[in-house]
């Protein structure tokens, strides 16, 4: 348990690691931005207050800002602004800072922050492998450029240029091999990143399209970091027309109306579209080698603490 004193928890922050942290955040934030830059994606300034957010798939608090009298919620992740954004641009991103208020039980994962920010990035018309083979590219840039501008010794001594496509397997065949924590177990055992693909849609928010209507498999996927240092990246298709996203609002036991915008522009014409996000302080911590995501950054917002 940290401190409940939030200046004596800043004050006693180690300044080595922290410095070398944000030394390699900087690197990490400028090589995605190139990378993105160069392939000709527009960059969309991040929403922080919305009337609408990503439900997520698991129990987070939803925090409600009274806005000129409207409930605003505070973003949980960009998702259907993303969306939005196709209807004007073919290829956008942001750095785009998410608050979870996170199970108190996910506190001592080493990978949870209350506060963090992804780089959430989108394609129109593309397939989940487009935007995995990008992935891919981008991963290994930034591995190229820390490994070009920051000395080993504030590195994980593990990292390398990783060998492409990187391995897939199915998450069902995943489960029955390695039980129900098959993430933990194959990250673990890894020694290059992998993709889980096809998670089905009980486990899944209900935007990610459906392999064929009923299927329950979905055209999705998340990529695991090696060495036991867990999911990197979550995305897939997008579920865009109206019919398709009400029954996957139904079948989810949400409510429509809660997704009113949503449902209304694509009465309009939302645009298919594949993407993904990636948490940049899982990316500094993989690749500084740390055990908790804490030492990543400043003003961590640790899961149930008082914090700056
Ligand atoms: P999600 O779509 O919920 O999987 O979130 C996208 C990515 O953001 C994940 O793959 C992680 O890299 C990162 N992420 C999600 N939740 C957290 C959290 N509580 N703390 C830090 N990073 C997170
Ligand atoms: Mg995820």
């Amino acid at each position: 348990m940290l401190s409940a004193d939030p200046v004596r928890y800043y004050l006693s922050r180690n300044k080595k690691v922290i410095e070398a942290s944000l030394r390699v955040n900087t690197i990490v934030r400028g090589s995605l931005k190139k990378f993105l830059d160069l392939k000709n994606f527009i960059e969309i300034n991040p929403v922080i207050i919305s009337p609408i957010s990503d439900p997520l798939n698991h129990p987070v608090k939803d925090p409600v800002i009274d806005y000129y009298g409207n409930p605003y919620r505070l973003t949980k992740s960009m998702i259907f602004h993303k969306q939005l954004a196709m209807i004007y641009f073919e290829r956008i991103y942001s750095f785009s800072p998410n608050i979870r208020i996170e199970p108190l039980e996910r506190r001592v994962t080493g990978r949870h922050l209350a506060e963090f920010t992804q780089l959430d990035l989108e394609v129109r018309n593309a397939r989940r492998e487009d935007v995995m083979d990008l992935a891919e590219d981008m991963i290994n840039k930034v591995v190229e450029d820390v490994g070009e501008h920051v000395e080993p010794e504030f590195l994980n001594p593990k990292l390398a240029k990783f060998k492409k496509p990187f391995r897939k397997i199915k998450f069902l065949d995943a489960k029955e091999e390695y039980g129900d924590d098959f993430e933990s177990a194959l990250s673990n055992e890894a020694k290059e990143p992998f993709w889980i693909i096809d998670i089905p849609l009980d486990s899944r928010e209900f935007y990610d399209k459906e392999t064929a209507a009923g299927s329950g498999i979905l055209r999705d996927m998340d990529l695991v970091y090696p060495y036991g240092y867990g999911e990197a990246v979550s995305g897939g298709e997008r579920e865009y027309e109206y019919e398709r996203i009400c029954e996957r609002i139904r079948k989810k036991g949400q409510n429509e109306s809660e997704f009113s915008i949503l449902l209304e522009a694509s009465k309009i014409g939302l645009k298919p579209s594949a993407g993904f996000g990636i948490g940049i302080e899982r990316l500094v911590r993989f690749i500084r080698g740390l055990s908790d995501i804490t030492d990543t950054t400043l003003f961590p917002k640790t899961i149930g603490d008082l914090v700056l």
